[in-house]
């Protein structure tokens, strides 16, 4: 059996990047998101960081009525992959999302854990199934019209055969990809 050197395994890992790790780099910046679109063969994985801030406009956990009114709200305008964006081509159909928003639910009644200076990055991904593989695909992202706090999304995407970046704005929102 061959044993693979420990310094390799030290060299890969940075290679394999998970959501989480994503999210700590994340640089925590209000009105800027960062969005990653994955797309192998029939998946495609679309995961967008953002602030809090620019979903909610509060980073702590809710305080009120009002504020766990506002993360419902929100959770019910991310749950719609085909909502948040119009893809064109490739016949898509979403098969699951998660979020992390529910962090921001102050379910145990107790009073909330209060830090005026506290920042907090959500996650939300989606899984699409997509059944058309010969359509070149464009992907409208709507969430600056969902979220007006936002204004710019980074973004990359990963394809079979090309990668490739674009910085999205309320008015540059479509992304053509291969
Ligand atoms: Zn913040």
């Amino acid at each position: 059996m061959r044993i693979i050197p420990f310094t390799l395994l030290l060299f890969m890992a940075p290679m394999m990047p998970t959501t989480g790790e994503a999210a700590a780099n994340h640089a925590h910046q209000h009105g800027v998101a960062q969005m990653e679109l994955i797309k192998l063969d029939r998946d495609l994985q679309i995961t967008f960081l953002v602030t809090a801030a620019d979903l909610v406009g509060f980073e702590h956990q809710a305080q009120s009525l009002q504020q766990q009114q506002r993360i419902e709200q929100a959770e019910m305008l991310l749950a719609e992959g085909g909502k948040v964006f119009s893809i064109t081509g490739g016949e898509c159909t979403q098969i699951s999302q998660q979020s992390n928003l529910h962090q921001l639910h102050n379910d145990t009644g107790a009073a909330a854990k209060q830090n005026e200076h506290q920042h907090t990055d959500l996650t939300v991904s989606y899984q699409f199934k997509c059944t058309n593989l010969t359509t070149q695909m464009s992907v409208e992202v709507r969430l600056f019209a969902l979220f007006s706090a936002l204004q710019k999304i980074e973004t990359s995407w990963i394809t079979d055969t090309t990668q490739s970046s674009a910085t999205l704005t309320a008015t540059t929102n479509r992304l053509q990809i291969e």
